[in-house]
């Protein structure tokens, strides 16, 4: 049972780190957390250049990620290269039901009829299974993402899991993170090579055209930007 930190405490925190390098936002929740901090890593542009970042700070640090059984062979690709790379094993974690048992339950390609639905079995519960033990969680995501995500701060507590959140590359841009990859030679998912900036699962990943916002391709026409792991 470690240390319980006030809301004003995390702001602190949070106002201290705010447009620092995220190497110190990474380095304060591994000093205050670990072993009961993670990485939730999708493999995403973000996530590789966090995982650089954190293997450099404590090289047995914790990730996750959550493996919906619907990713890209080329998500599973850049896995086996990070984890090869980095020499780390991330820990997966699955939906308690297949994406076959899901078809046979809810019916072919239950992502379009219930997308919701879809990422809450898939996405949502592995991710409070994942963060059950945990006291904080380190995630990739930006600012400029999306609205959802523009005022999300360095350090915080995620009231939706009950646990501190750091986000350590809020203030970053795309361009920010493509320089970090690039100068730290990082792998990264081809698709990214291939108009797909942001990658989730297939059935719901689209390529994006020129000019398109980056998560444009994701859920496209469903009116959904979120699959409920970030408020
Ligand atoms: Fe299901 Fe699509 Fe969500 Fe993946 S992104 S869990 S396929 S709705």
């Amino acid at each position: 049972m470690g240390k319980a930190w006030t809301q004003e405490e995390l702001e602190k925190v949070s106002r201290e780190l705010e447009g620092k390098d995220p190497s110190l936002a990474i380095k304060w929740a591994v000093d205050n957390f670990h072993p009961d901090v993670a990485l939730a890593c999708s493999f995403g542009a973000e996530d590789v250049a966090l995982v650089d970042m954190l293997v450099k700070v404590k090289p047995d640090a914790r990730i996750f990620y959550l493996d919906t059984g619907l990713l890209f062979k080329e998500t599973y690709d850049v896995i086996g290269r990070i984890t090869k790379k980095y020499g780390i094993q991330p820990e997966r974690c699955a939906a308690a039901l297949s994406p076959e048992d899901m078809e046979k339950k809810h019916g072919p390609k239950f992502w379009e009829a219930s997308p919701d639905e879809c990422c809450k079995i898939r996405k949502v519960i592995p991710l409070e299974t994942a963060l059950s033990g945990l006291r904080a969680w380190v995630t990739g995501i930006r600012r400029d993402q999306a609205p959802t995500r523009a005022n999300a701060p360095v350090v915080g507590w995620d009231e939706k899991f009950k646990l501190v959140k750091i986000n350590p590359l809020v203030t970053w841009t795309w361009e920010d993170v493509w320089n970090y990859i690039r100068k730290n030679d990082v792998p990264y998912n081809v698709l990214h090579d291939r108009n797909y900036p942001s990658v989730g699962c297939e059935p719901c990943t689209k390529q994006v055209n020129p000019g398109e916002d980056p998560r444009a391709g994701r859920w496209a026409g469903k009116g959904k930007i979120e699959c409920g792991l970030h408020k």
